[in-house]
């Protein structure tokens, strides 16, 4: 331990953000942590850093994470943007409990941001005390972690520490700290702000910095920010087409919670759907249903469409034929969406071919299993099983099977006419429609036990569990079955 003390983790940092946008972010430093203690270092996303796991694993490593020591090369520094939040705009939000400490390049020579979450107050707190509870802290490492293993494109969780300190919610909390990594921390939230204070020249620079960031393919097309933002739109389309396939809902979508990248960020308030049903919402904060599961696709609409606004003066010279390009290509939005989700639809059901009555077939299923309130997550699971001889496993989820006898016997008649063998198929399927997800009740399970018994046992159980989504492994039964009914309505809570 003493001779791992001694080494200094080495980042290598190359901070361009930090070198292109001054004006547009406040320098500052974290909030020195009392009793830090690391609580979880994330090995393979370490090492796919190209950062030495042992060397983070270590005092050094800990003052790094708890925000007590700047690692060499690191610049800190918080990001301005602004957002629509539930619909309403807020020109002034950045981060105000984050701080960026910088970029590394990965294993795969990709750019990826550094950052502390729950570090302390920077210029952007407005207010706010610029912590993280630990419970909130642990829940997107649990979740983010989850989410990657399933293949959604995500930020990641490198490590997660307490800090020794209380912190003031409804009640006193421990203090934590999660180090975030993300393609990039550009939101449309940031376009906002840079199009709203730093107008049309200043648009341009942060859409060259995206591109050459993102989607460095595109640089050299004909209109490059008309393909800047067909790119974002497929990413995004992407993105929430992925989400809806699992059951996931964000909670939160505010333009400040988008990335340009297409990754998942910011995980509040959300859930996965056990019962399925369009309409749900977990988050105390959204009363009127706005981040609702099935309302997720028309947000991603609404959403680009505040970027689309950004770039108007970029895309042409001449504003109007600006705004009929970016109107023709928002229009692409849903039925790439479709595509995408219709995609994905198809292969959680076996198939590999493409029909004209899939889309009937798919959203025939969801009908009945909405009237059957059956979870969604096992549904999709134990189709497998009826392909390998077992109906009674996916039959038995249903009140009435009757109704899903009947749309199975079309689902088989779908599959006879693609042919191949049964137990291909069911392996297939077993690699899209996973057995463990982060369910809620067991999210609530770890994170009560380390907030309220300091008992991070279930915590790290968890993240083994959700390493192996598709895999099932004996010991973690568990973690298949949704929460016994209690009739009391599960609620979400945006974690600050
Ligand atoms: P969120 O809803 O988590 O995306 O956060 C919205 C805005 O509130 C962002 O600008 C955050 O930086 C800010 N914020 C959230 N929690 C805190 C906090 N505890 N202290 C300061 N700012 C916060
Ligand atoms: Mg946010």
């Amino acid at each position: 331990m003493k001779t791992l003390d001694r080494m200094c983790p080495q980042f290598n940092f190359d901070n361009s953000f930090a070198r292109t946008f001054e004006g547009f972010f406040a320098r500052c430093q974290a909030t020195p942590a009392v009793a830090p203690k690391l609580l979880q270092l994330n090995h393979g996303l370490a090492l796919e850093l190209g950062l030495d796991p042992a060397a983070l694993d270590s005092e050094a490593g800990l003052a790094v994470f708890s925000g007590n020591a700047i690692p060499e090369g690191a610049d800190p520094l918080a990001q301005a943007y602004a957002g629509h939040q539930f619909g309403g705009y807020a020109p002034q939000l950045g981060d105000g409990r984050a701080l960026l400490l910088g970029e590394v390049l990965d294993t795969r020579k990709q750019r990826r941001d550094i950052q502390l979450k729950g570090s302390g107050p920077t210029p952007f707190s407005r207010g706010g005390d610029g912590k993280a509870a630990l419970g909130p802290v642990l829940r997107e490492y649990l979740v983010g972690e989850g989410m990657h293993a399933l293949g959604i494109p995500t930020t990641r969780a490198l490590a997660a520490v307490i800090t020794g300190e209380r912190i003031y919610r409804e009640r006193p909390l421990p203090g934590a700290i999660l180090t975030r990594v993300a393609a990039s921390h550009i939101r449309v939230g940031t376009f906002q702000f840079f199009a709203a204070r730093g107008g049309v020249h200043k648009v341009r620079e942060l859409a060259d910095y995206a591109i050459a960031r993102h989607y460095p393919d595109i640089a050299d097309a004909k209109n490059p920010y008309l393909a800047f933002f067909e790119a974002v739109i497929d990413a995004q389309a992407a993105l929430v087409a992925g989400w809806m396939n699992i059951g996931f809902i964000h909670g939160v979508m505010n333009t400040d919670n988008m990335t340009i990248s297409g990754e998942t960020i910011d995980y509040g308030p959300c859930a996965f759907m056990d019962t399925y049903s369009p309409g749900t919402v977990f988050s105390s904060i959204d009363a009127q249903g706005r981040y609702a599961y099935g309302n997720q696709p028309a947000i991603l609409s609404w959403n680009l469409t505040r970027l689309a606004e950004t770039l108007i003066p970029i895309v042409d010279s001449h504003k109007d034929r600006a705004v009929e390009l970016l109107t023709d290509t928002l229009k692409c939005i849903q039925p790439l969406y479709e595509a995408h989700w219709l995609a994905g639809m198809r292969s959680k059901i076996g198939l590999k071919t493409e029909e004209p009555g899939d889309l009937d077939l798919i959203n025939d299923l969801l009908w009945v299993m909405k009237d059957g309130q059956t979870d969604f997550t096992l549904v999709f699971r134990r189709l497998s099983q009826a392909l390998r001889g077992d109906s009674n496993a996916v039959r038995c989820l249903f009140e009435q099977s009757g109704a899903f006898d009947v749309w199975a016997r079309r689902w088989r008649k779908r599959l006879d006419q693609e042919g191949g063998s049964p137990e291909a198929r069911a392996q297939a399927m077993d690699r899209v429609n996973p057995i463990y997800i982060p369910r809620n009740h067991k999210v609530e399970e770890a994170l009560a036990a380390a907030v309220d018994r300091q008992d991070m046992a279930p915590f790290y159980q968890m993240i083994g569990v959700l390493s192996h989504p598709f895999d099932e492994a004996a010991g973690c039964e568990a973690y298949t079955e949704p929460a016994p009914a209690t009739g009391i309505r599960y609620r979400t809570f945006c974690g600050t």
